[in-house]
């Protein structure tokens, strides 16, 4: 079998029978490959429609400067190291630090501030705020959505006076009364946990912070590729094929055996695992319970800049009541300076501005502009457009994902992962682990 290839090319010669075929080469194909290898899975083939590996974990590189489609930050506790030992030393370790820009134009704390947010309101202000906080508690018995979730924590007035509503609204793509509550339950814990007496205790008893237990990283100045080829090497060695760059064009089921067509040639195996979208998936199998999902398209925009940046921190978010964009991550804090130039990556959440680019910049510009955020020489070096960048659960999506789910099952397709279970996974650690998890389900290879 030819498992050594390091082109991500189809070369003809390639097998077309394998043990298992796993659909997505994003972190949990990756992991999935690495669990399965070491459950004694021998020929593995991972099918992935884009031409590199790492799913969204994107870069952009141009004239110098190097961006990414988010804000990817890793740690070196990470279990996807346990897999991939080899990634650690191609890191880099960076001192990140996160604020953000609140809607009275003021630079402050990530992501509620008790200086700027609460006390600078006055003493009428703090006055409001605690009234509005037991009216939500009073009011708000029954929590049915993520609006409702924030405002039962932290009450209606802090919560529109911090810039958290707006957020949200940014976040999500659509209100947050329109998002269900499981969604935000997951993606905004840290409300509860920031807003019970014990933390605002906490708040008022300073202590000094306690050392970090591990380090933050950033993927290397080169780009992903640098550090999941290394992850490549690794599986190629222990009988992993890799198939990028086709687009499947549907999955069969006959027997105990499954064939993948990728570009009119068919992979056979006996057990199939899919992180790839799950309503791709259904559809692709025929299952006919395709279901309408939301997730969110994400425009990034590249930028260098020359002159006065109005803000210390590496990572800012938006939390004004205006503009579409969401954040933003200065690069050059964690690579140096190009040319003397800083560069910084933008995230805008597309639906509001018709997934247009020329848009994003332009109300961009004007935002930042009109907050002295960047004064200076402001020149785009590029852009990006990604869609499913990640699920939205509105109308009792997860109804709708465990149909899918169910139908997958019992087609015999173990599916999970960011995409393959409609799951917000907030980082590659909880990726690692809950491919982990749904491998270990399953009785390992004879
Ligand atoms: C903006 C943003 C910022 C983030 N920040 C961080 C961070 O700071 N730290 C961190 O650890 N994590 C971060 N994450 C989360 C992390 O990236 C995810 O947990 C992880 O990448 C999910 O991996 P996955 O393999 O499940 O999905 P994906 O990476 O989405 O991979 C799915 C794969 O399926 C493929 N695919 C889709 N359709 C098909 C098809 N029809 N045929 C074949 N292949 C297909 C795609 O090409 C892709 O490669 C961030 C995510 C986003 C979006």
């Amino acid at each position: 079998m030819l498992n050594t290839e390091a082109s991500p090319v189809d070369p003809i010669t390639i097998d077309t029978e394998f043990d298992v075929i796993v659909l997505g080469a994003g972190i949990s194909g990756l992991v999935s490959a690495s669990v399965l290898a070491r459950q004694g899975y021998r020929r593995i083939l991972v099918i992935d429609e884009f031409d590199h590996l790492g799913g969204n974990h994107i870069d952009h590189s141009c004239a110098g400067y190097t961006f990414d489609v988010g804000s990817f930050i890793f740690q070196d506790d990470s279990p996807l190291l346990a897999h991939f030992p080899e990634l650690l030393p191609l890191y880099v370790p960076i001192d990140p630090s996160w604020g953000k820009i609140s809607p009275q134009g003021i630079v402050t704390s990530y992501p509620i501030s008790l200086k700027d947010d609460v006390l600078k309101s006055g003493i009428l202000g703090c006055l409001r705020i605690g009234l509005s906080l037991v009216a939500s508690r009073l009011r708000n018995r029954h929590i049915g959505n993520a609006r409702d979730f924030a405002r039962h924590w932290i009450g209606d007035y802090l919560l529109t006076r911090s810039g958290l509503e707006s957020y949200m609204t940014r976040f999500f793509g659509v209100p947050a009364e329109r998002v269900d509550l499981d969604f935000a339950e997951k993606r905004m814990l840290w409300i509860k946990e920031h807003a019970n007496s014990k933390a605002f205790l906490r708040y008022l008893r300073p202590h000094p912070a306690a050392a970090p237990t591990n380090r933050q990283l950033a993927r290397p100045k080169s780009g992903f590729a640098e550090l999941y080829a290394k992850a490549a090497e690794r599986l190629r060695a222990a009988g992993t094929t890799f198939r990028l760059g086709g687009s499947i064009d549907g999955i069969a089921k006959s027997g105990a055996d499954f064939t993948v067509t990728v570009g009119g040639r068919p992979y056979v195996a006996s057990r199939l695992v899919s992180t790839i979208p799950i309503d791709r998936a259904v559809d692709l199998c025929g299952l006919g319970v395709d279901q309408k999902l939301s997730t969110v398209t994400l425009i990034s925009l590249f930028f260098s800049f020359a002159g006065k940046r109005g803000f210390p921190h590496s990572i800012l978010y938006n939390f004004t009541h205006g503009s579409a964009w969401k954040r933003l991550t200065v690069y050059s804090d964690f690579y140096g300076r190009t040319g003397g130039r800083e560069y910084f990556g933008v995230e805008v959440i597309g639906a509001p501005l018709g997934n247009s680019a020329v848009a994003a910049e332009a109300e961009f510009r004007r935002h930042v502009a009109s907050n002295g955020l960047f004064v200076g020489d402001l020149t785009l070096e590029g852009h990006r457009i990604v869609p499913n960048a990640y699920p939205i659960f509105v109308d009792r999506a997860s109804e709708r994902v465990a149909i899918m789910m169910s139908a997958l099952r019992q087609f015999g397709v173990e599916s999970f992962g960011r995409q393959g279970a409609f799951n917000y996974q907030p980082t590659a650690r909880v990726s690692t682990i809950e491919a982990e998890a749904a491998l270990a389900r399953v009785p390992a290879a004879a």
